[in-house]
């Protein structure tokens, strides 16, 4: 009888706990406990209105770049579920504690090209001025895996999921998908916030795409004289994450019958702003001047390092540094700039976007039934 009484009263101190870490499902996609309760509230109406929504005017160019069979709900959500299963919150850590490992088998293709750690010694997140939206993380884990040929994944409450591709879908909010700064208008769920959202994860999508050297399609720097010079957060290929992310939310701009024209136009700016992220790198400078940026910046060293001997606190040495730093790879790019002035005018590259890795595709009966089963 007490034993009884034991297990059932140890059955429901497991139901409890079972309940308290269940990760949320709908159309598909997951969310781990540490996703915030209202975030995911929003990113399900996001799916919901990705799904439900009627398109009347499609965009060829989403179609066509995305590689999307129809601009329809069910489509772009079979699509985005082929690339985006699993969701963790902003405040998941990665850490032994929910790392895990296995015995891994990776493509003999060559490694993706890894930005230059020496060449920016800055970290985005020491940058006050770039905020993270989402992450893909799932794309990392996955490559850096294959470069320990280990099998890398997460706990995911209940679950053990290992990034054996980029496909696997893992993404991390970031601090930006949900500031109020960012929102179009102030109810976080209508129709403008979620176009927002959904061209964040249609961008971070494309992070689960590519293969050998542009495994994950990532980002390049962007190039000096850019508004976001010497962060990764530019690409030179036309159908990579940038083109992906504006194309889907211009072409759900065009389909949104409640977004008011300073909402379209807010949109607007937005898919813009993807666009620029687009350079066709050397075109972008008019070689005569280069010799007087270099002069100009030179001259800036110069003063920063009499300033630098003036100043005594071991802080304010450190900034001088740090844009010492800075000022010198400026230069080292602009001169690496003479070297293309005989090239000719590059084309916009079409990378392949065969995923890398083991995965099987979701077919869209698949989805729409995972989804059908979370509307009802
Ligand atoms: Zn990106």
């Amino acid at each position: 009888m007490e034993k009884v009484m034991n297990k059932t009263v140890l059955l429901a101190l497991l139901a409890t706990l079972t309940s308290a870490y269940a990760t949320e499902d709908f159309g598909g996609v997951k969310f781990h406990t540490s996703v915030e309760k209202h975030q995911v509230e929003s990113l399900k109406v996001d799916l919901k209105y990705l799904y439900q929504t009627p398109i009347q005017n499609t965009d060829k160019d989403f179609l066509t770049i995305g590689e999307v069979a129809v601009g329809d709900g069910p489509n772009m959500h079979n699509w985005l579920l082929n690339r985006v299963k699993y969701i963790v919150g902003e405040g998941f850590k990665l850490s032994t504690n929910n790392i895990v490992t296995a015995p891994g088998k990776f493509p003999n293709t060559p490694m993706a090209d890894k930005p230059d750690s020496k060449s920016n010694p800055k970290k985005d997140d020491e940058n006050p001025q770039i905020v993270t939206i989402m992450t893909n993380l799932g794309g990392g884990l996955y490559l850096f895996g294959k470069e320990q040929k280990t099998y890398i994944g997460i706990k995911f409450d209940n679950e053990k999921v290992f990034a054996k591709s980029p496909r696997t879908g893992i993404l991390q909010v970031g601090e930006g998908l949900f500031l109020k700064q960012f929102l179009v208008n102030k109810d976080p769920n209508s129709a403008a916030n979620s176009i927002f959202r959904l061209a964040t994860l249609f961008h971070e999508a494309r992070h689960s795409d590519g293969n050998s050297k542009h495994t994950g399609f990532p980002h390049m720097k962007c190039p000096v004289g850019h508004k976001m010079a010497g962060s990764f957060a530019c690409e030179t290929s036309g159908n990579g994450s940038y083109s992906i992310g504006a194309l889907s939310e211009r072409h759900l701009i065009q389909n949104c019958k409640t977004c008011t024209s300073t909402e379209k136009t807010a949109l607007s700016a937005g898919v813009a702003d993807s666009f620029f992220r687009i350079i066709d790198e050397p075109k972008q400078y008019k070689l005569a001047s280069i010799q007087g940026q270099v002069d100009r910046y030179a001259s800036i060293i110069q003063s920063y390092e009499s300033m630098k001997t003036l100043k005594s606190s071991a802080n304010e040495q450190k900034q001088y540094n740090s844009e010492i730093e800075k000022l010198k790879e400026t230069i080292k790019f602009l001169k690496s700039q003479n070297n293309f002035k005989m090239a000719s005018a590059p084309k916009r590259v079409f990378l392949d976007p065969k995923p890398e890795g083991d995965f099987r595709p979701v077919t869209l009966i698949e989805s729409k039934k995972a989804m059908d089963s979370s509307l009802k």
